[in-house]
């Protein structure tokens, strides 16, 4: 699991524009961060079109990808980008934020608790190892990765 000199699992969480113009990073940062998580990346930035388009290159076929590509970056709004480290922080990310669809989401997670649309669900998680690595390469120079060590470090890691 160990990405750019740690052997910290990381994920790429990203609180989308819906999210950011909501209002509802504070809340986000603060589940993570509650749990046991490091977060070792964060910026504010409206992506380009190009990065959208490969962060979301799997789904390039789909009927929505063009109107997703848009959701992210058209500058109603910044995203939100962030590496969070810990121990199986990609799959319990994933059950942070519930299901894709608001509708299929379990109660008490992110996206249950905040919005009801598939096209509006406020934010993203990386699914898998190879996902996070590709999606923290794509979004984060090696430079903006912080290194530190956080007080709780003896009992959460
Ligand atoms: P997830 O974000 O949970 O990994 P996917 O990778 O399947 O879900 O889809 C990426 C994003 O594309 C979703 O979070 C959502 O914003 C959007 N999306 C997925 N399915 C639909 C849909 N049927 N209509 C509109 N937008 C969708
Ligand atoms: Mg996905």
């Amino acid at each position: 699991a160990g990405i750019k000199g740690t052997s910290q699992e990381r994920t790429f969480i990203a609180v989308k524009p819906d999210g950011v113009q909501r209002a509802l990073v504070g809340d986000i940062i603060k589940r993570f961060e509650a749990r046991g998580y490091k977060l070792v990346g964060l910026k504010l930035t409206v992506p380009s079109k190009s990065l959208a388009e490969k962060h979301y290159a799997d789904l390039r076929t789909k009927p929505f990808f063009n109107g997703l590509v848009d959701y992210m970056t058209n500058g109603k709004a910044p995203v939100v980008a962030m590496v969070w480290e810990g121990k199986d922080v990609i799959r319990q990310g994933r059950r942070m934020l519930g299901a894709t669809n608001p509708l299929e989401a379990a109660p008490g997670t992110i996206r249950a608790d905040y919005c009801t649309s598939i096209g509006r669900n406020i934010i993203h998680g990386s699914d898998s190892f190879e996902s996070a690595l590709t999606e923290i390469t794509l979004w984060f120079n090696e430079n903006e990765l912080a290194d530190w060590t956080p007080s709780n470090a003896e009992w959460v890691t």
